[in-house]
């Protein structure tokens, strides 16, 4: 490609609310543009990446035996009703009505649409099991679009949904695609690891998210710093806390604590470790149909994580309660305990069961349980509350947590029987008896992808592509356009190397040789050739992106490097 005909409108400015180095490079090199809020559209440089990355997902999948379909963007909403979803999935989810005033969806993701497609065509757990995936766009109205390509509104998405008669059949398949994306990641040339996942509005038990290691990832991932434990944050385990500290040996017996209405101040005041207090999180819970008070206890020493507390109360959304709703349901903010708690309903942290020797509100203004035991509340109250922290341990290997940042580029779920039981989509078995099928679905995250790219590899100058996903391997930049040894050495590498289907851009722009090597830089080719005054004693000069280290070759010995480095 000469650059001269290139459609690439590079800019020196980054649009004013680009603030990640991708959706600056993408948008400054003229790889993208946007149309609107979370809407972009490819130029031509963008769209040779996203179809180069589209063409490794595309392969690996292929190889697996998943068959490419291709489902429509809109899709009746009846179907997300038989589901159940229309109602829970929030805001995010478009609704639209044609002009018969039929309801529709612009779909997010298409777990509907294909249980629909098999739906009364699969009649026989001979046909089973069958994988069926689309490379396609997707609709999401985000709350907060941003980050360019990382959170559009609309975006690419590999999705695949198979079917199988049994649960194991299911279970294989999740550790084929497991085994699938790190094939496809491991060719991106991607640092990335499978974590242990919340499944989310998805459903479903057992996800895994494929998240790549970058520092302006928006999820937190705990690792562990020994074994191959590797978690999002929202499901993160880890071995039970221990305190060093002693108990503070007391029989049950309420204490007035005066105004003391924080952890730290009871703490404070009883001369206790905050390990053995327990901390109440008062939160309103938003269900389909109602909104109620709900109270999460956990250590005092531990945080409440939000998404486990979601997932344990059934709600579709937590928020804030305000002191006044708080006060009306009948608790005494900055006093609430477990013991005798009867006005709402509430949920304690796995790590207090049995634990003895605590300290908790009374639900009395200005008094505190010291001495109580957790061992009278129903198994049903427990549930897995708190968020891990660094420095705490493994619970597989006991070896100490960190928290490090991702990007989610793929995500896996074993989704069991959950769609096709609500949509009534059976096969007979080998008894004869109808089942409903057991389901797995896959995503990743195409076009995120692109912008992924660039944030696990760039400069302060610009992109630094890989080889593997790079729009053009090598930039050949003329020095100066008017001059005409330049010119006709310039142009037979190229003409050499592009016979040879190497992916070639040919600076041939009459702009200055700054301009065209800031450019360069901006674009983060992998090789540049630099052909500029030099050629006039036989030496042109190679520059490779990543170090902007540049060697200084013979002419005649330029072609037989450059063969080398491309290869
Ligand atoms: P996130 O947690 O980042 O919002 P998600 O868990 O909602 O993503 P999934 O439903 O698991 O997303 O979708 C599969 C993949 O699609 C994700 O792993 C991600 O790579 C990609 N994806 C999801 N939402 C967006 C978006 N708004 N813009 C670009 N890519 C997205
Ligand atoms: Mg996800």
């Amino acid at each position: 490609m000469k650059f001269s005909k290139l459609y690439a409108p590079t800019t020196k400015d980054a649009p004013k609310d680009a603030t990640l180095p991708s959706h600056q490079f993408l948008v400054r090199g003229g790889f993208i543009s946007q149309v609107g809020s979370g809407l972009y559209n490819f130029l031509p440089m963008g769209k040779i990446v996203f179809d180069k990355i589209k063409a490794v997902v595309k392969e690996e999948m292929d190889k697996t035996g998943a068959q490419e379909i291709q489902m429509g963007v809109v899709t009746p909403a009846e179907l997300w009703k038989q589901s159940g979803r229309y109602s829970v999935f929030g805001k995010e989810l478009c609704r639209l009505k044609d002009r018969k005033d039929n309801e529709f969806v612009l779909g997010p993701t298409h777990e509907e649409v294909v249980v629909d497609i098999v739906r009364n065509r699969i009649n026989s757990y001979k046909q089973l099991p069958l994988h069926l995936y689309q490379i396609t766009t997707k609709f999401r109205d985000e709350a907060r679009p941003r980050f360019g390509l990382l959170r559009g509104r609309e975006f690419t998405m590999k999705d695949g949904y198979s079917f199988h008669e049994d649960e194991a059949c299911m279970k294989k398949e999740f550790a084929l695609m497991e085994e699938t994306y790190t094939k496809i990641f491991t060719r991106l040339g991607l640092d990335f690891r499978a974590v242990d996942a919340d499944s989310g509005a998805i459903g479903g038990s057992g996800s895994k998210e494929f998240m790549v290691l970058a520092q302006n990832g928006e999820d937190d991932i705990v690792v562990c710093s020994s074994c191959h434990y590797a978690a999002n944050i929202e499901a993160a385990k880890r071995a039970p806390k221990m305190s060093s500290i002693e108990a503070p040996q007391a029989d049950l017996a309420k204490f007035k604590t005066p105004d003391m209405k924080t952890i730290d101040d009871v703490c404070n005041f009883l001369h206790v470790d905050s390990f053995y207090s327990i901390k109440a999180v008062v939160k309103k819970a938003v269900y389909i149909d109602k909104e109620e008070i709900v109270v999460f206890f956990v250590r005092g020493c531990d945080e409440l994580q939000e998404v486990k507390a979601l997932n344990a109360c059934g709600a579709i959304d937590l928020v804030d309660a305000e002191l006044e709703e708080i006060e009306k349901v009948g608790l005494k903010a900055g006093f609430i305990g477990p013991l005798g708690l009867e006005c709402v309903k509430f949920y304690i942290d796995f790590e207090l069961k049995e634990a003895k020797n605590l300290v908790c509100g009374a639900n009395e203004v200005d008094y505190h349980w010291v001495g109580v035991s957790m061992f009278n509340f129903k198994e049903e109250r427990y549930a897995d509350l708190c968020e891990v922290k660094a420095g705490d341990s493994c619970a597989c290997c006991g070896k100490e947590l960190y928290i490090t940042k991702g990007i989610e580029v793929g995500h896996i779920f074993q989704l069991g029987q959950k769609y096709a039981k609500a949509m009534g989509a059976t096969f007979l078995d080998k008894n004869g008896k109808a089942q409903p099928f057991y389901m797995g679905c896959y995503g990743v995250g195409v076009s995120r992808l692109v912008a992924v790219m660039i944030e696990a590899s760039h400069d302060e100058q610009g992109c630094i592509w890989n080889k593997q996903t790079a729009p053009y391997l090598l930039d050949i930049i003329i020095s100066n356009t008017k001059d005409d040894a330049q010119k006709a050495y310039a142009e037979s590498i190229y003409a050499t190397l592009k016979s040879e289907k190497y992916e070639i851009l040919l600076d041939d722009r009459a702009e200055r040789f700054g301009f065209k090597i800031k450019d360069y830089e901006l674009l983060g080719f992998p090789y540049a050739l630099i052909v500029g005054k030099e050629l006039e004693e036989g030496f042109v000069e190679i520059v490779e992106r990543k170090t902007l280290e540049k060697i200084v070759v013979k002419k005649e010995e330029a072609l037989t490097k450059l063969r080398e480095l491309l290869a």
